[in-house]
């Protein structure tokens, strides 16, 4: 005998669970099923997770909803008022800062273990969603009246609906051949922690240049010593020599990528390199499915707005699916999962063309591509009505 829900949701990540705990509010059933088994370990401060999140205010206001920020302790979070973005190959550089526009912070820095962590707290206290966890789709069946699910466990579930939050990899995306544009940003992104000298004052840094495109995202500080996770986005080759460099060679490549601003005193979690890849489903939904985060759509994290997107998507479709089932509409009709697609689709392409611009500007090194760009930021910077925008877009306040 199959076990009925409303909606089944494959994947517990960030985005897969948020939007179970939202859904799970309009008392709908659910199923959330994901093959980790939900623990996370944290690792102790200063050996701040390698994975960390900016996290918008947007994104903030739905986990405060969802009753998961007020659960991650103040010590795991660093709110960020300025950001400097400078052109390492000239003189060209933007400030944003929190205040001019408006603003009490430009975002918060959050491990993404702590985040998911916390998230999966909820759940387990949310009444009406069943975790599964440790557990994998073996096969299913979808169509207009409903999905009909078997996991790797033998339990057999059915739904309205089926939320695919199953990451970049997808594999109902691939499964229901949702055709994809896609293509390699041609990086890898190394992240990890590191120590630094100088007070990070709350800013984001980042730095495009030769050495690639360089982060430095602050952190809390510990017994007044000083530690930003980093991103360092470069070519596939460069990333596989830096991951082997001694630490204090590493150290020293960081000081001269990062124009000098920091002394770099050690690192203290393992270096990862994770491959990047733009990615982008041409429908977000079919009769029974829809896709949500990171299995709709992958971007540079340059900007950090990958899961900034996927939160977007959770709103969008809480918001949807809610108002049809207190109009008594069936939650996998395609009418109903199409009203969700348009609400996102054209914000998510507008940000993935947005990051696509920016990396291939940056990317370029002629001396006369450098001249204008330089010349654009010192406008750019100039323009604060301009900039306030910008800043209210990354917020998802606009
Ligand atoms: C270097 C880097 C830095 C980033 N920085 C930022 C940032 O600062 N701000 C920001 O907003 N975004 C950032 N992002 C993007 C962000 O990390 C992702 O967009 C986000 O984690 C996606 O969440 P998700 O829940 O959609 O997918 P995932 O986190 O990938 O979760 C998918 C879940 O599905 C489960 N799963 C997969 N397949 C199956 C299956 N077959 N059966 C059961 N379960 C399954 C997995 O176990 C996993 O738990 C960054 C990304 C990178 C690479």
């Amino acid at each position: 005998m199959a076990k009925s829900y409303d909606l089944i949701i494959v994947g517990a990540g960030m985005v897969g669970t948020l939007s179970a705990i939202l859904l799970a509010k309009s008392s709908l059933r659910i199923a959330l099923v994901d093959k980790h088994n939900g623990e996370y370990r944290l690792s102790t401060p200063p050996a701040y997770d390698a994975r960390v999140s900016a996290i918008s205010s947007q994104s903030k206001a739905l986990l405060e909803a969802a009753n998961v920020w007020q659960g991650i302790a103040r010590d795991r979070i660093a709110s960020y008022d300025n950001m400097v973005v400078w052109d390492g190959l000239g003189e060209g550089h933007v400030d944003f800062n929190a205040g001019e526009a408006v603003m009490p912070e430009l975002g918060h820095l959050v491990e993404n273990a702590v985040l998911n962590q916390q998230l999966m707290e909820q759940a387990r206290h949310a009444k009406n969603i069943d975790l599964y966890l440790g557990d994998t789709l073996d096969s299913h069946e979808l169509s207009e009246s409903g999905v009909r699910v078997e996991l790797a466990s033998g339990h057999a579930l059915d739904a309205q609906v089926i939320i695919a939050a199953d990451g970049a990899l997808s594999k109902l995306r691939m499964e229901n051949a949702f055709d994809t544009i896609e293509w390699d940003y041609g990086h890898h992104a190394i992240v990890t922690t590191i120590e630094i000298a100088q007070p990070h004052e709350n800013t984001a840094w980042q730095s495009f240049g030769e050495e690639g495109i360089l982060a430095f995202l602050p952190l809390p500080s510990v017994e007044q010593k000083h530690f930003v996770s980093i991103v360092w986005s470069v070519p596939p080759q460069e990333a596989e020599s830096l991951m082997t460099l001694d630490e204090e060679t590493f150290c020293r490549r960081l000081h001269y990528a990062m124009n000098k601003r920091f002394d770099v005193l050690g690192i203290t979690q393992t270096r990862q390199s994770i491959p990047l890849r733009q990615r982008h489903a041409k429908q977000y939904v079919k009769a029974g499915l829809a896709l949500i985060g990171d299995a709709a759509h992958t971007i540079h994290p340059l900007a950090g707005q990958g899961a900034n997107l996927g939160f977007g998507d959770v709103k969008a479709l809480v918001e949807v699916l809610e108002k049809a089932h207190r109009r008594g509409e069936h939650l996998g009709a395609s009418k109903v999962l199409r009203r969700y697609q348009r609400a996102r689709m054209l914000d998510n392409i507008a940000m993935a063309a947005g990051m696509e611009s920016f990396k291939r500007l940056f990317s370029t090194q002629q001396p006369f591509i450098v001249q204008l760009r330089n010349i654009g930021m010192k406008r750019f910077n100039q323009n604060a009505s301009l900039k306030m925008k910008l800043v209210a877009k990354a917020a998802g306040l606009s």
